[in-house]
């Protein structure tokens, strides 16, 4: 592993290539990565880089993301076929029709959606803005809240608006149960337990916080408890054990794994960089009507 890691580094350092790596994949992709956040710090990040090339190692959504914020970048996606399967409930022809049955209604997307489906929606949002950008629209409009029903219910508990949800999920999030929190509450006590808002809302009120991964350091950096249950895809614990070497973290049993953002391995990222594969590609008025929702989110004060 250290002489692939070198390798990278090397490569790096040769293609002055920026890596991304979402708070999800395998620790030793997150230790070779320039930027390690969620999608909303990554999503800044993409909008300030002047890198010719990023290599964005996450889901293809994240990708696009990427692309869409720096389209004069190359950005590659060492594993094409890491995809989401909440993103691909959502597809861009549904919404459309979706659309035309609720002319009224303002469209949010969670980002997790492809670019085909930002660039028919009016607004994005992430699990760290969700409230915000939902609060930002005018009270008297219905909100058409798409596709993770699960973050859009949980929004509708503080924000009051009229709401329809597009009716899908994370299926790793949506696996979690108040069962499996109140094992973990006994097995660990004293330790809050930090929940993802992908959960259901029944489950996220049996945890003690909930909030995106990036809000979960902020969380933890004021909350003095000695140790907590992380309730969401179990690399962000990576992270949080080297930002705060003196916690202790606890993964629910059973862990709870994306498949697809364990698709990047080392070797993956090596022949990426080696080769120059597995560029995102999108067309130029994709990019432009996908980019509209995002900047408009990213907007929002
Ligand atoms: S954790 Fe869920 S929402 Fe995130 S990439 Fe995996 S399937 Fe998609």
């Amino acid at each position: 592993m250290q002489d692939l890691t070198a390798e990278i580094l090397e490569l790096k350092k040769s293609t002055g290539a920026v890596i991304f790596a979402h708070n999800y994949v395998a620790a030793e992709i997150q230790d070779i990565a320039d930027f390690v956040g969620d999608s909303l710090e990554l999503s800044l990040k993409a909008r300030d880089c002047k890198a010719e090339l990023i290599l964005f190692c996450g889901v293809s959504f994240m990708a696009e993301t990427a692309k869409i914020l720096s389209p004069g970048s190359t950005v590659l996606l060492p594993v094409p076929d890491a995809g989401c399967p909440m993103a691909d409930m959502a597809p861009a022809e549904e919404v459309k029709m979706m659309r035309s049955e609720n002319p009224d209604a303002v469209f949010v997307a969670y980002v997790n959606t492809t670019a085909a489906t930002k660039a028919c929606v009016d607004i994005c949002c992430t699990s760290a803005n969700a409230e915000k950008i939902v609060s930002s629209l005018p009270a008297d409009k219905k909100v058409l809240f798409l596709p993770d029903r699960n973050l859009g219910r949980n929004v509708s508990e503080t924000v009051e608006r009229e709401y329809k949800f597009w009716d899908g999920c994370c299926p790793i999030h949506d696996k979690i149960t108040c069962d499996m929190i109140l094992a973990a509450k006994a097995a660990h006590p004293g330790c809050p337990v930090i929940i993802h808002p992908e959960c259901r809302p029944e489950v996220v009120k049996c945890a003690d916080y909930a909030a995106s991964t990036g809000k979960m350091l902020s969380i933890i950096r004021n909350d003095n408890s000695e140790g907590f249950v992380i309730a969401t895809e179990e690399g962000i614990i990576h992270r949080m054990k080297k930002e705060f070497p003196d916690r202790k973290f606890y993964a629910l049993t059973p862990c709870v794994i994306c498949e697809d953002m364990k698709k990047i391995t080392l070797e993956s990222v090596r022949d990426a960089l080696k080769f120059k594969q597995h560029e995102v590609k999108l067309d130029a008025a994709t990019i432009e009507n996908a980019r509209l929702p995002i900047e408009r989110m990213l907007d929002v004060k």
